[in-house]
């Protein structure tokens, strides 16, 4: 690989008139006073079998949000071994941790997520065949979003223990799916001294595009009638179920009257213990996606007006609880540009004979035929600004607080949409693996760029600022609620 490389560059350079050779021996001296390249992919690539196999066995616990308590305790005991210090507990969760390494500024954080999602258990095979009926499993990867962060953390410090000033620091955040546990972290002021945040997310290709997505509200309304004989009595009866059913058709309506862009999604949690026994009890819990957090707050207004006018019009009574608020992306091009370098240093990768049968299996149980092919995981996006993804996390909290970079690499099979069965199977295989050290490495070669280059810090800074605009307060809907512990239960 390595004589590819040299012989490629020296053919290069002998066809360049003179100007673009010193043009290029300005980028590879660029380039020596950024991150170490060698040392850091080295690091890492020694450390590929304990990481595929801390990856395989977060996969295999696949606990939901709040409840990853073997996933995050072998993380900090990685990150304890590696010589990191931890806090463990923060932020009144249980299973969210901070582990640092170093002192001084600058001072960034990889952040690292570990939790799995309800009834996407998945044999890592191309066929659906749940290891555990209805049981949980990593269709967003997670286990691989939790351990690349670890080997781009300890990476980093081995690098910056050979006499650099400045803090690496590990972010444990759990509950990301839906339970926003980076909120929670950041009310608690975990993220106050950091210069900026960096991280990726599984994906289908290799992007470090620096791209928004949609700010989510997410909530549980529970609706209370009046038991009854459903046959015998029915006019003693009041449904929780009707009321249920009357707040989801309003808000089916009013997808007519939102903004294009708008995602609403609701599943009945309770609807009743039996047909014959008018149900006293029902509950809906709701999604409510929008790009802009002020047309959003607008359209949850409505939602619970919605909520309201069913209960009236049933004779029930409602509560709600907001189990979930995150902010759209704030996107960082100075940080992205720095990460999408580094992406391309490292490049994507082919599959192997087996990987390539896998992939054409599973491409084969879509609904929709896939538009990027097989072998497009070789390669690297190219940078584009203004993209709108339309998943939310809570990392776009942090991303309004702290310049914030992430980036996707190919760790699912071109066209395997997170959130499927088909993510999990990717996820607990080699080819997420492979997926997982791309991001490693491109995530630590950014961290050291921010650590050689105090420039960069500056600029991503002096853009956060504008982006935010002046007087920006951040608020979440959140407000003072404790963690949503349950939220999964
Ligand atoms: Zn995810």
């Amino acid at each position: 690989m390595t004589l590819k490389v040299v012989f490629a560059t020296s053919i290069v350079v002998l066809a360049m008139p003179a100007v673009h050779v010193v043009i290029e021996a300005q980028r590879a001296a660029a380039a020596d006073r950024g991150a170490p390249f060698q040392q850091l992919i080295d690091q890492i690539d020694s450390q590929r079998s304990t990481y595929a196999d801390v990856a395989k066995q977060i996969w295999a616990f696949a606990e939901v949000g709040f409840q990853e308590t073997r996933s995050s305790a072998l993380l900090q005991q990685q990150l304890r071994a590696a010589g990191f210090s931890v806090r463990s507990g923060v932020a009144d969760i249980p299973t969210a941790f901070v582990a640092s390494f170093g002192s001084g500024k600058p001072v960034i954080a990889i952040v690292g997520e570990f939790d799995a999602l309800p009834g996407l258990s998945q044999e890592p095979t191309p066929r659906r065949s749940a290891i555990v009926s209805e049981g949980a499993g990593h269709g967003c990867g997670h286990n691989l979003l939790g351990t690349a962060a670890l080997a781009a953390a300890v990476g980093v410090k081995e690098w910056l223990a050979g006499g650099r000033t400045g803090t690496v620091r590990y972010y444990g955040t759990p509950a990301e799916e839906g339970g926003s546990g980076k909120v929670y972290m950041l009310r608690a002021g975990l993220f106050n001294d950091v210069d900026a945040v960096v991280t990726w997310h599984p994906g289908d290709r290799n992007d470090a595009s620096p791209s928004t997505n949609l700010a989510n509200i997410t909530a549980k309304f529970r609706f209370h009638g009046t038991a009854a004989h459903a046959a015998f009595a029915p006019h003693q009866g009041r449904s929780a179920l009707d009321a249920v059913e009357a707040m989801d058709y309003m808000v089916n309506m009013m997808r007519e009257h939102v903004p294009q862009e708008t995602r609403i999604h609701y599943i009945i949690t309770k609807g009743g213990a039996a047909p014959n026994i008018v149900p006293d009890f029902a509950e809906a819990y709701y999604y409510a996606r929008q790009p802009d957090m002020r047309i959003l707050d607008g359209i949850w207004e409505r939602i619970v007006d919605a909520a309201k006018g069913a209960a009236l019009g049933t004779g029930t009574t409602m509560d709600y609880e907001i189990t979930g608020a995150v902010w759209n992306i704030l996107p960082n091009e100075t940080l992205s540009a720095v990460m999408h370098r580094n992406l391309e240093r490292v490049g994507g990768f082919p599959y192997t004979p087996e990987e390539n049968v896998f992939a054409e299996e599973l491409r084969k149980t879509l609904t929709d035929p896939p538009t990027m092919a097989i072998g497009s995981q070789e390669k690297v996006e190219p940078s584009r600004a203004g993209g709108v993804g339309s998943a939310s996390t809570d990392l776009a909290d942090v991303s309004w607080n702290v310049p914030t970079v992430s980036m996707t690499a190919a760790t699912f099979v071109p066209g395997v949409p997170a959130h499927s069965w088909q993510a999990t199977a990717c996820a607990g295989g080699s080819i997420g693996l492979k997926g997982m050290m791309v991001a490693a490495k491109a995530m630590a070669l950014t961290t050291a760029d921010l650590f050689t280059e105090p420039t960069i810090i500056q600029k991503a800074k002096t853009e956060f600022d504008q982006k935010r605009g002046p007087g920006f307060v951040y608020k979440t809907r959140l407000a003072d609620r404790k963690p949503a512990l349950d939220y999964r239960k």
